[in-house]
């Protein structure tokens, strides 16, 4: 077994509940085969356990390793495509870049970019929206699995409104999501999600076949994208005659395994519908932003009950982090007034930890430093004298050295990553360890 020491925060009670932000100062957790066992004092275990290997995290942080909800493979190489609305962005930049996953060779370059990005952001798991090529889906999967990193994944389908060079059809889409699913799902850490791009690219016999393959296989999910752009709300609208929501409900893809993304411009009842099914939202502020698509009514899927997670939405988000959504999650709020809804840094390491793993259906197992997870951690120690080194050591309270993460944090402060126990990354040099 071994004893991690250091001052550890988490967020095990929603605090859009009354939750509080959970600080054990000087504490340790007893891990076992990956499973914290015991959480407490560090005095306390390490005299109840005074035989185990110690691992020394004071000075920093240790939070839970960060959730991210929607964040696509291929588009790590194409990050700071700025100044474009959404379907321009797709045509000029997301697209092109996403075709040449048609090489396999070219894939695994970028699996490899991808992977390390997410685990240097402190990200230990994620719902990964996959590419339209097949084998480019094993390549993320395998470096995954390599690394050790949780990943849900899976084909990304479309049949008409984007490059044609991107097409599948029923069939081979039904095929090979379940090939890629017999070779993936449940295999180690990997999981399978059923992906059509967005129901604009996507007719009614395709989503049908998307409806199959999560019927065929047990606990794979769902996931897309809904209501982010005006002008894409409106065709959808005009392409399927019903809302956004309905386009995939009508077909079944609506459920608590469904994590869909953005939801800037929901009406009532589709915000009621994704309630009622138990669906989840993956809130992605900085691609809101920088596709101007518009400022997320968080309060709004509060009072309706929909639960919401954070997404890095890499590439039309600006980067893997999840302290920089978080702020920029904290800024969109704001910039809404009395529609926003306040933030404190406990809501933001929830959304990017806890409501990430139970959106995943992960919750028993990964969000939180409770007795019974496994232990995915990140430990924040930013290099001597920057300004967030300066801002931890005079904080007041654990409660704002959490809001200087979020404010000023980036991977650079991510010193170690860990994944059920195993260290993922290397310190890194140019940090005094
Ligand atoms: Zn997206």
């Amino acid at each position: 077994m071994t004893l991690f020491r250091g001052t550890f925060l988490d967020t095990p009670d929603d605090p859009f509940t009354g939750g509080r932000l959970r600080t054990e100062q000087d504490g340790a957790l007893l891990v076992r085969d990956g499973v914290i066992r015991a959480r407490g004092s560090f005095a306390d275990l390490h005299r109840q356990h005074p035989q185990e290997d110690i691992v020394d995290l004071s000075g920093g942080f240790v939070l839970p390793g960060f959730v991210d909800t929607h964040v696509h493979f291929p588009q790590v190489r194409v990050i700071g495509g700025l100044g474009m609305p959404l379907l321009d962005w797709l045509d000029r930049t997301a697209l092109p870049e996403e075709a040449r996953l048609a090489d396999r060779a070219y894939a695994e370059g970028v699996a490899t970019d991808f992977v390390r990005g997410l685990v240097g952001a402190g990200t230990t798991t994620a719902l990964v929206f996959g590419s339209h090529f097949a084998p480019a889906v094993d390549t993320v999967f395998a470096e995954a699995a390599r690394v050790g990193l949780r990943i849900t994944s899976g084909l990304v389908v479309s049949d008409r409104l984007i490059r044609e060079d991107l097409f599948t059809d029923p069939d081979r889409a039904r095929e090979e999501s379940l090939a890629l699913a017999a070779r993936w799902h449940g295999v180690g850490r990997a999981r399978y999600a059923v992906t059509p791009r967005f129901s604009l690219s996507c007719t009614d016999d395709l989503l049908a076949a998307c409806a199959d393959v999560l019927q065929t296989v047990p606990g794979a999910m769902l996931t897309s994208h809904v209501n982010e752009n005006i002008r894409e709300i409106e065709t959808v609208e005009a392409l399927f005659g019903c809302d956004y929501v309905t386009s995939y409900d009508r077909h079944g893809l609506v459920g608590p395994g469904t994590v869909l993304a953005h939801n800037v411009h929901p009406t009532d009842p589709e915000l009621a519908l994704l309630a009622a099914r138990g669906a989840a939202v993956a809130h992605c502020p900085s691609s809101n932003a920088a596709l101007g698509s518009g400022l997320f009514p968080l309060a709004r899927h509060r009072a309706n009950g929909v639960r919401v997670a954070m997404g890095s939405d890499v590439g039309a988000g600006t980067g893997f982090s999840l302290l920089k959504e978080g702020l920029s999650a904290y800024v969109a709020q704001q910039l809404l007034g009395e529609a926003g809804h306040p933030l404190t840094p406990t809501h933001l390491l929830h959304l990017a930890t806890r409501a990430g793993a139970e959106a995943l259906g992960l919750g028993s197992a990964v969000g939180d430093f409770s007795v019974g997870r496994r232990f995915d951690a990140q430990w924040i120690k930013p290099a001597p004298s920057t300004p967030l080194d300066v801002g931890l050591t005079h904080a007041t309270d654990p409660g704002d050295a959490l809001a200087k993460m979020f404010a000023l944090g980036t991977p650079a402060d991510v010193h170690r990553v860990w994944i059920e126990g195993d260290p993922i990354t290397a310190p890194d040099p140019h940090l005094v360890g």
